[in-house]
C-alpha cells in the first residue's frame, strides 16, 4: 500500500480538490492506497472537510494537531501514523503535481528506496528570495554533502526510509535535509512547481528567516567557526600592526605609552576571539551529541535474520 501524507494548515479550500484529484488518480492506476491528512492547527474548516472527505471515501485518514506545530512536525507525523510500504509527501495546495507521484511509484517499484521530488523550475519568486534560498542552500548542501539547491517536500521513502526517519531522536529535525542525510538508494524526478490555487502561502519573509537560521544551526556548526576565522585574521594583523608600532617606537617617533595600548588590545583582542572559536568547537560537538543521531543506518544484509 502506498501512504499519501499531506500536511495542512488553513487550506480548507484545498482538501475536498486534493483529495478527489489523489484518489481518482491512484485508483485509475490501480495503487492502493491512503491519504493521511494532518491537519496542522488550522483556524479554518479545514478539519470539517477533512471528515467530510473522509465519509466519502474509507482511504482518507484524518489527524488534528492541538495547535500549529509547523510543517515539520505535520510530516513526521503522518510518517509515524501511516502503514503503507512506501510513504509519499507532498503539499495539499496540489503545488506538487499528482502525476508525478505514479512516476514516483514506478520508480519505487524498480526498487529505489529514496525517490526526491525535485525542483525543475521554482515558480514565482523575487529576486532577494531566489538569493536568500541560493545561499541557505549552499550552506546546507556543505553539510549534508548533497547538493540540495533544487530539493523540496516532494518525495517517495520506503517503508525502510521512514522508519529510520522515525528513529531519528533529534527534535529539531529538518525533514528536507535529514531524508538525504539518511542516504538509501536515491533517485531524482523532476517537477515543475504549480501556482497555488486556493488560499496563500503560509510562508511570511519573517517565518522563512526563522526557518533557516533554525535549520542551518541544526545541520551545520559553519557559523561558530566564523569567529575562530575572524580571530585568526585578527591575530595575523596584529602582528603585522605591532612590527610597525615597535618600529616606530624604537626609532623614537612614537608618542608616550601609545605602543604599549595599541599592543595590549591586538593580542588580547585576537586572543579572545580564538578562544571563543575553540570553546564554540566544543559546544558544536556537544551539540552533535546531544542530538543523538545513529552512527550508520544499515539498508540490507545478507544471511542475517
Ligand atoms: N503547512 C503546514 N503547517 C504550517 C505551514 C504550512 O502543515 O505551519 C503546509 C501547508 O498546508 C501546505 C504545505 O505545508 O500543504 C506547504 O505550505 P505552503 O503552500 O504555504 O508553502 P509554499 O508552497 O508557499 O512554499
Ligand atoms: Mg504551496
Amino acid at each position: 500500500m502506498l501512504s499519501i501524507i499531506l500536511p495542512s494548515y488553513n487550506e480548507g479550500k484545498n482538501i475536498s480538490k486534493a483529495s478527489g484529484v489523489i484518489s481518482e488518480l491512484l485508483a485509475s492506476n490501480n495503487i492502493p492506497y491512503e491519504l493521511i491528512f494532518v491537519d496542522d492547527g488550522s483556524k479554518d474548516d479545514t478539519w470539517n472537510e477533512i471528515e467530510k472527505a473522509s465519509k466519502g471515501n474509507p482511504n482518507v485518514v484524518g489527524i488534528h494537531f492541538s495547535r500549529n506545530f509547523g510543517k515539520e512536525s505535520a510530516l513526521f507525523s503522518g510518517l509515524a501514523e501511516s502503514t503503507g510500504d512506501a510513504c509519499i509527501v507532498m503539499d495539499c495546495d496540489l503545488q506538487h503535481p499528482p502525476e508525478t507521484l505514479i512516476e514516483m511509484y514506478r520508480l519505487w517499484q524498480e526498487g529505489y528506496e529514496v525517490v526526491e521530488g525535485v525542483k525543475r523550475s521554482r515558480g514565482k519568486e523575487s529576486i532577494l528570495h531566489k538569493a536568500s534560498a541560493g545561499l541557505f542552500y549552499k550552506l546546507i548542501s556543505k553539510a549534508v554533502k548533497i547538493d540540495m539547491s533544487r530539493a523540496s517536500d516532494f518525495k517517495l521513502l520506503d517503508r525502510k526510509a521512514v522508519d529510520s526517519l522515525l528513529a531519528m531522536p533529534e527534535r529539531n529535525a529538518f525533514f528536507r535535509a535529514l531524508s538525504a542525510w539518511i542516504g538509501y538508494k536515491t533517485t531524482t524526478v523532476e517537477f515543475d512547481v504549480r501556482e497555488r490555487e486556493e488560499g496563500e502561502s503560509k510562508w511570511s519573509t519573517w517565518s522563512l528567516i526563522k526557518y533557516a537560521i533554525t535549520n542551518i544551526v541544526a545541520f551545520s556548526a559553519a557559523p561558530m567557526q566564523v569567529v575562530t576565522i575572524a580571530g585568526v585574521l585578527v591575530f595575523l594583523f596584529a602582528i603585522i600592526l605591532g612590527i610597525q608600532t615597535l618600529i616606530k617606537f624604537f626609532m623614537g617617533h612614537a608618542v608616550a605609552g601609545f605602543t604599549t595600548v595599541i599592543l595590549l588590545i591586538l593580542i588580547i583582542g585576537s586572543i579572545i576571539m580564538i578562544s571563543l572559536g575553540i570553546i564554540g568547537y566544543y559546544i558544536s560537538k556537544i551539540y552533535e551529541e546531544v542530538k543523538g543521531r545513529p552512527k550508520y543506518i544499515i539498508s540490507k544484509k545478507i544471511n542475517k535474520k
